[in-house]
């Protein structure tokens, strides 16, 4: 597949550069959409989206109720939902208590065929509804997500490229934080601006998280973005980084993004943000590197 034709604009006369720089992330491009339908495309994976489309988004009120009731729940659905993913119920559990809007319907005699209709209900109060947790039900497994498989690698262009992005967020005033996050390898707060790092990953997987974090704070990441939105670009940025740097990442960053993004809509009305993204952190980190060199030079000069 060539989608990829944004970048037909050469620069005059650079046709020498282009060939090392954007070829490189045209190429990185290409493997990353390739590798994204590779998952997507397969049936697991189409079981797994029509399984999540029956999970409910609960109101932040539903989801307080429910880690009240049961702090260890992690997949909740009504009854007879469980019952279409082929789960039942055990026999005496008891249901998680929920609020459920009584809706009531507005009539219009006048405009009976408004296309608007389906919307045409109104909230009149609340009723008590139950769900259960997937622990209080028996039946076929869930599909499970494509899941990213740590990296193990400890290559030197990742040791080099972790210590680029740390003095990279140091100049931008960014905190960065190691320690135990219990969970997460990284995380990004865009108002307290902090990476924070899961320690003792190897190198491939830290300097990966360690650019997936700093292209959420290179893109502006800070709310007000779809969540997929904001995943999908910090992670295909992060996988076209260290693509450029010699890093092969697509066995953690193909299957983080297919989950995120689910549908290829998402990753191609994101590729102009990642190649902004990416280019901008490539583009910094060569010239710091370069300028730190001619740095290293001229001080061993000076020794001699
Ligand atoms: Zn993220």
């Amino acid at each position: 597949m060539h989608l990829l034709m944004t970048h037909e604009r050469l620069q005059p006369g650079s046709e020498e550069q282009l060939s090392s720089r954007e070829l490189r992330m045209r190429e990185a491009l290409n493997v990353l959409v390739e590798g994204f339908d590779e998952i997507t495309d397969g049936d697991g994976f189409q079981r797994y989206l029509e399984a999540m489309s029956k999970f409910h988004r609960y109101s932040y009120g539903n989801v307080l109720m429910i880690m009240a009731q049961r702090p260890d729940a992690t997949r909740v659905a009504g009854y007879r939902q469980w019952q279409q993913l082929g789960r039942q119920v055990r026999r005496g559990e008891q249901g998680i208590r929920i609020l459920v809007p009584h809706k009531q319907r507005i009539r219009n005699a006048v405009e009976e065929n408004d296309e608007a209709q389906e919307s045409r209900y109104v909230p009149r109060g609340f009723g008590v509804g139950s769900v259960f947790d997937i622990s209080q039900t028996e039946g076929e497994a869930l599909p499970e997500p494509p899941r990213p498989q740590d990296l193990e690698g400890e290559q030197a262009p990742s040791f080099w490229l972790a210590d680029q992005l740390r003095d990279y967020l140091d100049d931008n005033g960014v905190l960065l934080e190691l320690g135990e996050l219990d969970g997460p390898k990284g995380t990004f707060h865009p108002v307290l601006k902090r990476v924070q790092l899961q320690v003792g990953m190897s190198a491939d997987q830290t300097a990966k998280t360690l650019c997936h974090e700093t292209a959420h704070f290179v893109a502006d990441h800070a709310g007000g973005i779809p969540r997929r939105d904001a995943e999908t670009v910090a992670e295909a940025s992060s996988f076209v980084v260290l693509h450029h740097f010699g890093v092969d990442t697509s066995e953690y960053s193909f299957p983080y993004i297919a989950t995120w993004a689910e549908e290829q809509e998402t990753l191609l009305r994101n590729l102009s943000a990642i190649q902004q993204v990416s280019d901008s952190l490539i583009t910094s980190i060569e010239e710091r590197a370069r300028f730190g060199a001619d740095l290293s030079d001229f001080r061993d000069r000076d020794n001699a």
